[in-house]
């Protein structure tokens, strides 16, 4: 049976890392502040924000949630946007997403000054991942990185395999494991016998969307095995990986809830200390 990564323990740590930086920021008269705009009344939405809020707090970063009406014009996005990029007390800005359908999500998220961009969503911030110059990197791919190291899990020359290809989790996944020397297989919607590739990873990330998508019949024994999905099943919360039977062939795993989840939000503190940091020193 495999060992459970526990990603709310190791989240703890990382908050805790997180809190020292802020101290040290304080002592230099910098205190790393967060915005979150909220738009329209998605519910799911509602609640992660307020989970940011909280974690935000518990490390000394202060924050504040902008909220707008589900109707409000793309303009007005724009121009808060605009006037927030040029408070030298903002030090990260978070568009919740998804956005209102009547918005442009990619035009959005662009107007975010890259230095800001605690998602590390915008153009700038991609294109530094993907040339090795990594400024903010997005909070979900990172979080995986930060439980890997934390677990001693050693990366070089290992064949990791990536269940999808978002913007978000997907694609900056797999550049941040090719970056730690994994040979990085991308595994999609559109691949052909897929579980060929997946049965010969040393290390699977599932990041597909589709509950208990992955079986012990698609797992190597021994391999480590990440799950970042996050899906809503008869009112409650499973994963990607189904993992009763995943647990038994994998080597490492980790569960949904209390895995790869408080590890995205931790690193939103530590992308928004990393972007006071970098405004502070210009
Ligand atoms: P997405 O829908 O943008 O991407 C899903 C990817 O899966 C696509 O690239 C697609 O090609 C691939 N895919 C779909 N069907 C497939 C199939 N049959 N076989 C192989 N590949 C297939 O989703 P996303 O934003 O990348 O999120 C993925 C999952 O991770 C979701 O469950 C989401 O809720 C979760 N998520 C969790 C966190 C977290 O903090 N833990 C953060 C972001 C997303």
């Amino acid at each position: 049976m495999g060992t459970i990564i526990d990603g709310a323990h190791w989240a703890d740590i990382s908050r805790q890392e997180t809190a020292q930086k802020v101290h040290a920021l304080k002592k230099e008269g910098v205190t790393p502040h967060l915005v979150v705009l909220l738009i329209g009344d998605h519910p799911a939405s509602a609640s992660y924000v307020r989970g940011k809020e909280k974690a935000a707090q518990s490390v000394g970063i202060t924050s504040d949630i902008m909220r707008f009406p589900a109707e409000t014009e793309e303009q007005v996005i724009l121009d808060t946007l605009d006037r927030l990029n040029q408070d030298p007390l903002v030090h990260g800005i978070l568009v919740q997403l998804p956005l209102p359908a009547h918005m442009n999500e990619q035009r959005v998220v662009a107007r975010v000054a890259f230095e800001k961009d605690v998602d590390g969503f915008h153009e700038r911030n991609v294109g530094a991942l993907s040339i090795g110059t990594n400024r903010i990197v997005p909070c979900t791919p990172l979080g995986v990185m930060e439980l890997l190291r934390y677990e001693q899990i050693d990366l070089a020359g290992m064949h990791a395999v990536v269940i999808g290809r978002s913007n978000i989790v997907g694609k900056p996944m797999a550049n941040l494991l090719l970056q730690a020397n994994a040979t990085v297989t991308i595994c999609h919607s559109r691949t052909k016998n897929m579980r060929d590739w997946t049965r010969q990873a040393d290390l699977l990330v599932a990041a597909v969307g589709i509950p208990r998508f992955v079986t012990a019949d698609d797992v190597k024994k021994g391999a480590v095995v990440i799950d970042v999905g996050i899906n809503r099943v008869d009112g409650k919360i499973c994963g990607d990986v189904d993992f009763s039977s995943v647990e038994s062939v994998a080597s490492k795993i980790t569960p949904v809830p209390k895995g790869v989840g408080p590890m995205t939000i931790a690193m939103l503190l530590s992308n928004t200390v990393r972007a006071a940091q970098m405004q502070q020193q210009g």
